[in-house]
């Protein structure tokens, strides 16, 4: 079974056989199943909560190992879990994870940062108690380093999957469908026309870890003069502009750093990863040996660099599309799929980031119909791809909001 996650308790009828396509046979009902595409935060949640409600479950992942964004992108500040009080918003699997991770790791912490609340968790935690979460829901098979590459549909309902690995290709026969590709990609194969891409999309995210860091070489005011000093070795041509949007901050170990670069993407990102990527290694390494000339940094060393993040990456059109009015106005709907309540984080390509709160205490609500693909009746999306305008998503993307998302949608699909 080349892409078969194993640690899920039954096992799956699979081969690439003669034309290379085979059929993923396994009991449901009428031997289809739901199936989850893209194993990010939405997705590990939608499958979860499908399986727990008694439907068999495909989970298809393109990546070698699951996780999505928060594990290879190296978010180390979960936000969307917590109100302003620093009470869990939703609960359901979303605390579950929290909670999860904080027996796993004595590191992991509640941190306030402004006037948010965020759990600090090594991506490698996160992925590992994730992946014991997939692991121990047996009516759940994950397949990794498998793509999505085509769908088939019918009357307004989408019936089969084509998923193409390493080892060949198979066929999947749906009953549901969860989009968590973070791109809208199944939308897209259906028709382009679901896809709301943006002009001025969010730049996206280069993040690295720092090991070695003097423990309270980020305490304030010491982090403010770091800023500024970045800032301006920007403004003096000693940094490249790609650090100009840079941000140390404190890791989940005390001698850890996380840095984050802001990296505008153009509208061909998707083909052009590897030379953006270039670009930011290079800002990389000017920033490290920057900052290892910096009090406390002397000792510093790369330890851990993530993958190109995309913050938006395109939205699909949902049966309604969530929008930042909703979002300022704390909008309640009667298909309340999840609440969030994380600011406006829109970070904008040129000028950089903008933040814009909620009021204490205040949350909005994500419907269901946002969650629902326009014009399919088993259909559904989950997480940064959602329905929503773009800075409705600057602020319902965060992975706390997008497993309760997930979640929802799982349980929908599964209906
Ligand atoms: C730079 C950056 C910094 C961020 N910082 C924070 C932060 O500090 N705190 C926070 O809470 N959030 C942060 N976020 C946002 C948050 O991490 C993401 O919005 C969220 O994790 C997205 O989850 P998702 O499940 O929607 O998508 P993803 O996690 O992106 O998962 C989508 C998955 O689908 C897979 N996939 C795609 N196409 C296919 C296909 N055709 N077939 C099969 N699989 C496919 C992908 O490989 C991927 O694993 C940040 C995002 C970025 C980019």
């Amino acid at each position: 079974m080349p892409f078969c996650l194993d640690g899920t308790r039954s096992v799956p009828t699979l081969s690439a056989e003669g034309d290379g396509v085979s059929e993923f046979a396994r009991p449901g009902q009428n031997g289809e199943v739901v199936a989850v595409c893209g194993a990010g935060a939405a997705g590990m949640a939608a499958a979860l909560a499908a399986a727990r409600a008694g439907s068999e479950v495909c989970l298809i992942e393109a990546a070698a190992h699951v996780g999505g964004t928060v594990a290879h992108v190296l978010i180390h500040t979960i936000g969307g879990l917590f109100d302003s009080g620093g009470d869990f918003l939703n609960g359901g699997l979303a605390q579950e994870l929290a909670e999860l991770l904080a027996k796993s790791d004595p590191n992991v912490r509640r941190r306030r940062i402004g006037r948010t609340w965020v759990l600090s968790a090594a991506p490698e935690a996160y992925q590992a108690v994730a992946e014991r979460l997939l692991a121990a829901e047996p009516r759940l098979t994950t397949f990794t380093s498998a793509r999505v590459c085509a769908v088939e549909k019918s009357g307004g309902r989408l019936t089969g999957l084509q998923i193409a690995g390493p080892a060949g290709s198979f066929h999947l026969q749906t009953r549901s469908v969860v989009d968590a590709t973070g791109t809208g990609a199944i939308a897209r194969l259906l028709d382009n026309e679901l896809i709301q891409d943006e002009s001025r999309r969010a730049a996206g995210g280069f993040i690295f870890r720092l090991c070695g860091v003097a423990p309270e070489a980020l305490a304030w005011p010491k982090g403010s003069a770091l800023a500024r000093a970045l800032h301006e070795a920007v403004l003096n041509e000693a940094l490249p502009p790609l650090c100009s949007q840079a941000w140390v901050d404190v890791g989940v170990r005390n001698d850890e750093a996380y840095v984050k670069l802001a990296v505008p993407l153009p509208d061909d990102w998707s083909d052009r990863d590897s030379e953006i990527t270039k670009e930011a290694v290079n800002a990389q390494a000017a920033i490290v040996a920057f900052l290892q000339r910096l009090p406390g940094f002397a000792e510093a060393r790369l330890c851990r660099t993530g993958k190109l993040g995309v913050r938006d990456g395109g939205r699909v059109s949902g049966e309604y599309c969530l929008t930042v009015d909703d979002v300022r106005q704390c909008r309640r709907f009667d298909d309340v799929a999840c609440r969030c309540s994380w600011p406006i984080e829109y970070w904008d390509p040129q000028r950089g980031l903008t933040l814009e709160y909620l009021p204490d205490g205040q949350a909005y609500d994500i419907p269901l119909r946002a969650l629902k693909v326009k014009g399919f009746a088993n259909l559904w999306v989950a997480g940064k791809c959602l329905a929503a305008d773009r800075l409705a998503q600057a602020s319902a993307r965060v992975a706390g909001c997008c497993w309760s998302m997930g979640e929802a949608a799982g349980r929908a699909a599964a209906r």
